[in-house]
């Protein structure tokens, strides 16, 4: 006999302490599991209050392992298997499993619980049933109560028998959706798409911005930021895009300003358009990649010029860190590689070769004096495209393949 998996039960992390808000809790994590795992059309994801259930209905227990290791909120998870209650069959089932993991020296003990009372075995029988047909194939493996290597545990429900033995620890952090939402700023650099799965990891639900010039800036920089954003899918399941069109901006900033303020303006412009989008879809916060003193226009004087067109908190995950923490991350998350494609966007085509490090508030807003700030902020709001990006890459082209031909 083989047996296979059937059922994955699956621990919540952190949410337990959050009292009455629980359910709210379960029902966000159910839905970012049921996102990310629609990859597997057979698997169907429950919950209850105490855990999460997701079955595999024959689909392939080690990938969706996979992805259930990186959403956030699963503090971890058990794969299970599911028996006839008979206990010939579960007796052969311990054997296999035992023969099938033991190495010399380890120790054991059956951990039964029987909620289906009228099981022939009470949990105590089926403890000493079920071990001595360990020691039957395994006569010398000892048994140990406290922290055994391998705890068997066996749960006989009214439907069936469960036995599981593994547990797999999770990504731990929030769901994705219970801290409210935020938009992040997203590039095609290395930095904003870290800062993005941090923000999810503390349960931020992002949609990500990302501002294009065509024809200055090619559909390949636009690719690579809605392949970062399906990346980033895997934490928490489905991510708006929204793409912004930036290209009359540009164009009026470089007539408009001297070439030392061309980064300055250019950011403002980008962080007013996100704070309009971020009230008419209800986001709370701003999420950037900024990292203090990483390149010349990263200053604190600069961070200072370009907040000051919102009171919205603006969140930088990055800040403080180093490039090199930066890249272990993005690499961790396997971003990086789609990070360093050689596609420009926006801001490197129209980067200044020396952007002003200090630059003043004063002088910034002398120079927007010289355009109609209003009408261009509104123009690209107007103009936004927004698309849902799913883990699941075939879908998604296809749904640009339409787009394509529809335009
Ligand atoms: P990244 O690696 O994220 O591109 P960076 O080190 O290149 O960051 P900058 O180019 O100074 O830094 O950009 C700072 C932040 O401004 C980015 O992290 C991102 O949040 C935002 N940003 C820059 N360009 C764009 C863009 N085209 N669309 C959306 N956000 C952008
Ligand atoms: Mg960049």
């Amino acid at each position: 006999m083989t047996l296979t998996y059937s059922e994955i039960m699956v621990r919540y992390g952190e949410l337990s302490t959050k009292g009455k808000n629980r359910m709210r809790f379960i029902n966000k994590l159910k839905h970012n599991i049921q996102d990310v795992l629609s990859i597997y059309p057979d698997v169907k994801v429950t919950a209850d209050r105490d855990r999460g259930h997701v079955f595999l209905n024959g689909t392939d227990y080690a990938p969706v392992a996979e992805s259930l290791k990186q959403i956030f909120g699963i503090q971890a998870f058990n794969p299970v298997y599911r028996l006839e209650k008979d206990v010939t069959v579960l007796k052969k089932a311990v054997q296999d499993i035992m023969t099938d993991i033991y190495q010399e020296g380890m120790t054991f003990k059956v951990s039964s619980k029987r909620a289906d009372h009228s099981f022939e075995l009470d949990s105590r029988e089926l403890n000493q049933t079920l071990g001595g047909a360990v020691f039957e194939v395994l006569p010398n493996i000892q048994a140990q109560m406290k922290k055994p290597d391998i705890n068997l545990k066996v749960e006989i429900r009214d439907e069936a028998a469960y036995i599981s033995y593994e547990e797999i620890k999770g990504a731990g952090g929030l769901p994705v959706g219970t801290s409210g939402k935020g938009m992040l700023m997203l590039s095609g650099g290395i930095d904003s798409p870290v800062a993005g799965f941090l923000a999810l990891k503390r349960g931020v639900d992002i949609e990500a911005v990302h501002f294009a010039s065509p024809p200055y800036t090619s559909p390949g920089a636009l690719k690579k930021a809605h392949d970062l954003t399906r990346k980033l899918t895997k934490f928490g399941g489905n991510i708006q895009f929204i793409e912004v069109p930036f290209t009359e901006i540009q164009e009026e900033i470089k007539e408009k300003a001297p070439e030392a303020y061309l980064m300055t303006l250019t950011r403002r412009f980008m962080m007013r358009i996100t704070d309009r989008i971020r009230e008419v879809r209800n986001g709370l916060v701003i999420i950037n990649g900024e990292s203090l003193g990483q390149v010349a226009s990263q200053t604190l004087e600069s961070m200072q010029a370009i907040n000051a067109v919102t009171t919205t908190p603006v969140i930088r995950p990055v800040v403080t860190m180093d490039k090199l923490e930066i890249i272990d991350i993005a690499q961790e998350i396997d971003t990086f590689e789609i990070s360093i494609q050689p596609f420009e966007d926006c801001c490197t085509i129209f980067a200044p070769d020396r952007p002003k490090t200090n630059p003043k508030i004063k002088n910034a807003e002398q120079y927007e004096r010289r355009m109609d700030v209003e009408g261009l902020v509104e123009r690209a709001v107007a103009g936004i495209m927004v698309t849902e990006i799913t883990p699941v890459e075939e879908k998604q082209d296809q749904v640009d393949d339409l787009i394509d031909d529809l335009l």
